[in-house]
């Protein structure tokens, strides 16, 4: 098992290493623009991945209305307007599909991405638009969200993992008495709140922060404007802070603001990211900046996903999460 500080190395190195299956490298540079290894997992037609869908409940965050008591392993998508039913479902990453089957409710697609990568999709349509075995490429459609018809409204459940089957979550001696038990590679979606341990700990990883982690293909060239981000079509204010640096680094101050109008784009110049295997519960875990080029005052940091109190956990703090911005190179959705 990873330890928690090595993950995001290994992230990275696992990506570059020879074992890749699907050389990323392959995706840099097309047609003079930047290409993302990694962009949202859900899409709308014609839109770019991720925009017109926000975070229900996030990753280790409480769903209070569903299954208090458990830390959510992955991330709920639900459409902001209307039913998140028939939405297609996208390949976060290039990899190969490992599982494709189960009933969650719903199919589960698992990707694997690299060696110690997995991306896993559940409640999906049983009409798949891929079979075990399928090379995919990022932004590729695995099938489309379920329209359930139960009391659970429609949505697309999300992990980003280390494993496939892990001994205590789904391998040979689960540790905790799960319907999906031995040997099932979806696993339980869940995690014991009262267990000693978190998430991160058997290998989960929070996917907003992965994704962002490896939008871009090479972040350190040195080459700038790496693109551009535009703003969804429902972020979650009017406007928000630019800051000299992201806000918790020491010395960082606010030095102007930025209307966040849907659609308009700007030059981004660096992403920062927090942990993926960081050990800290709830949304307000979420911590994705990117450095743009500002109309108003030049360069600047921005927050890119915000922490939503639409829904709380059992101790108040927020489990939701909103999309402000989005890398423009993102696979459109056809
Ligand atoms: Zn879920």
């Amino acid at each position: 098992m990873l330890t928690r500080l090595d993950r995001r190395t290994i992230l990275r190195a696992a990506l570059l290493s020879p074992a890749l299956a699907y050389p990323v490298h392959a995706l840099v540079r097309q047609d003079e623009s930047v290409a993302s290894p990694f962009s949202y997992p859900i899409g709308l037609p014609d839109g770019l991945s991720g925009d017109g869908f926000l975070i229900r409940h996030g990753f280790t965050t409480e769903n209070t209305w569903y299954l208090p008591g458990y830390w959510h392993t992955g991330e709920d998508w639900y459409a902001v307007e209307g039913d998140t039913a028939g939405a297609a479902v996208l390949a976060i990453g290039e990899g190969e599909v490992v599982f494709a089957g189960s009933e969650y409710p719903g199919r589960v697609v698992i990707v694997r991405h690299a060696e110690d990568l997995y991306s896993m999709y559940g409640h999906l349509d049983p009409t798949l638009t891929v079979v075990e075995g399928d090379a995919v490429v990022r932004g590729q459609s695995l099938g489309t969200v379920l329209d359930r018809g139960d009391d659970t409204p429609n949505h697309l459940h999300v992990e980003v993992r280390t494993f496939l089957t892990t001994t205590e979550v789904n391998g040979d001696a689960p540790r905790y008495g799960f319907q999906c038990g031995p040997g099932c590679p979806p696993g339980p979606g869940y995690w014991p709140i009262e267990a000693p341990d978190l998430p991160v700990d058997q290998g989960w990883l929070n996917p907003t922060h992965v994704i962002n982690d490896l939008a871009l293909p090479t972040p350190d060239d040195g080459e700038v404007p790496l693109g551009e981000v535009v703003v969804t079509q429902s972020p979650s204010a009017d406007q928000t802070s630019v800051w000299s640096a992201p806000e918790a680094d020491p010395g960082s101050e606010r030095i102007g603001t930025l209307p966040l109008d849907p659609g308009t784009s700007f030059p981004l110049l660096a992403i920062r990211t927090g942990d993926p295997g960081r050990a800290t519960t709830g949304a307000g875990a979420y911590d994705v900046w990117y450095q743009i080029d500002t109309p108003a005052d030049g360069p600047g940091w921005v927050r890119a996903v915000t922490p939503s109190d639409a829904e709380t956990g059992g101790d108040g703090r927020p489990s939701a999460v909103r999309i402000d911005l989005i890398p423009g190179m993102g696979i459109v959705t056809g």
